[in-house]
């Protein structure tokens, strides 16, 4: 039938039957119907500009991705052990973008099974188990990822620290325990601190998981040579460097593919996964072929849908259109714009703490003349955005920085639109600084 189930039923019925663990944006949730680009069209007919989706990498329902799916989909989606074209192409693609030393693939469905790969990987190989982390990191849902997610098991309804996890201070340089010129090696320096303190009980370290860019801990930017200093501590303490790129790579920070690229690093193995299939579940772990032998341990790492021609197809499709549509150049220059333009409105609302980021991986916060975090004014500023039709959301510790990963179609007429209606709310009465 044509009728509509209402929202109110739509409510109802996931009060009483979907998984209660899910908190839905904004009080009055949104009811999106359609996608295309970098906007959302909700049941009414009114569109939001669309800054928060990192996951729709290259703009809503892209036609040539849902063009390969479909393609795809209508020949053949079996599982991957036999032989198909498909995961090779993909593959072959994935890895001329990969600096050479990492030239293994594995595919999984989600940045949780990608890191949980990894993990396992890293406990195999070196045949220990500590792990460290960065302090409101969040790498996934399975149970080995969450153990090393300070921002889950340190949040609401969270659970102690597991012992084998050390969890090293996030690195923020604008309001963190070290500002200042040195303060990537005095972060680094916990890292030495941890393995040395380790050694003296006779433990040694598997390995060290970190995103190259911070995303949940409120869209950081580590300080020059923090990730230099802490891959040089894990590596001589025989530890394996995990790059967590699921938020951070395909072309996002415009200046490099990838964002371990933007400090010169080597990791050993690299997750990746969001924006990979545009919206379809692909993840993907690249290693160096020393980890992928020494992993091959004679158990098998099966998975049922990793790698199959559907995803596989759709992998490479996002692949093409962010070579055919420059989104790696647009995010430098978008990226550019934007937070030009950003840091022009922080001169004019001092409420605007600090504006960070790279290509079109941003981020501000908003915070008091002490640099105290404002959380409420985070709130109002996303909810006003949303009535003014522009979709932001909110994260950090403190939650009071608004990111900005919008999806990569994202041209300097939508960051006007953004600035435009940034500046309306900043000149509310409820913005003005505390
Ligand atoms: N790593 C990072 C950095 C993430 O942001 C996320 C998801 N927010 C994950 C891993 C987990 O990915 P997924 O939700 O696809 O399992």
């Amino acid at each position: 039938s044509e009728e509509k189930i209402s929202e109110e039923n739509i409510i109802n019925f996931r009060k009483d039957h979907l998984g209660k663990g899910l908190s839905l944006s904004y009080d009055k949730p949104l009811h999106i119907v359609r996608g295309e680009g970098v906007y959302l069209t909700d049941i009414n007919g009114r569109k939001y500009l669309d800054t928060v989706n990192n996951v729709n990498h290259v703009g809503h329902q892209h036609p040539k991705v849902v063009e390969a799916g479909q393609r795809q989909m209508a020949v053949l989606n079996t599982n991957t052990r036999y032989l198909h074209q498909e995961i090779i192409a993909y593959a072959d693609a994935l890895l001329k973008k990969l600096p050479p030393h990492l030239s293994v693939i594995h595919f999984v469905n989600s940045g949780s099974e990608a890191n949980e790969l990894a993990l396992r990987m890293a406990k195999t190989v070196t045949g220990n188990k500590n792990f460290l982390a960065v302090e409101v990191g969040y790498h996934g849902n399975t149970n080995a990822v969450m153990d090393v997610s300070s921002y889950k098991f340190e949040g609401e309804g969270g659970f102690p620290k597991p012992e084998t996890t050390h969890i090293l201070p996030l690195p923020d340089s604008f309001r963190g325990t070290y500002l200042g010129e040195n303060c990537g090696t005095n972060y680094a320096n916990h890292a030495k601190k941890i393995i040395a303190n380790l050694k003296a009980e006779g433990k040694e370290i598997a390995g060290f998981i970190g995103e190259t860019l911070i995303s949940c801990g409120g869209q950081i930017v580590p300080p020059k040579n923090y990730f230099k200093e802490v891959y040089k501590h894990v590596r001589k303490a025989g530890g394996i460097c995990i790059a967590d790129e699921v938020q951070t790579g395909f072309g996002r920070m415009g200046k490099t593919f990838w964002a371990f690229e933007l400090y010169n690093i080597m990791p050993d193995i690299v997750t990746m996964g969001k924006p990979a299939g545009n919206g379809h579940p692909l993840a993907v772990v690249a290693c160096t072929k020393e980890i992928a032998e020494k992993f091959n341990t004679g158990m098998e790492y099966f998975n049922t849908f990793g790698g199959n021609p559907v995803s596989c197809a759709i992998g490479l499709s996002v692949l093409e259109v962010i070579e055919a549509e420059n989104l790696q150049q647009n995010a430098l220059k978008v990226g550019g714009y934007l937070i030009a333009g950003l840091k022009k409105l922080q001169k004019q609302f001092p409420v605007i703490g600090d504006v960070r980021g790279e290509g079109l991986f941003l981020g501000f916060e908003l915070n008091d003349s002490d640099k105290n975090p404002l959380p409420e004014h985070a709130t109002y500023l996303a909810n006003r955005m949303k009535q003014l039709g522009i979709l932001m959301s909110i994260d950090g510790p403190d939650h009071n920085v608004l990111k900005i990963k919008p999806p990569m179609v994202f041209n300097k007429a939508h960051a006007n639109e953004l600035l435009v209606r940034l500046k309306t709310v900043f000149t509310e009465d409820y913005m003005v600084r505390i």
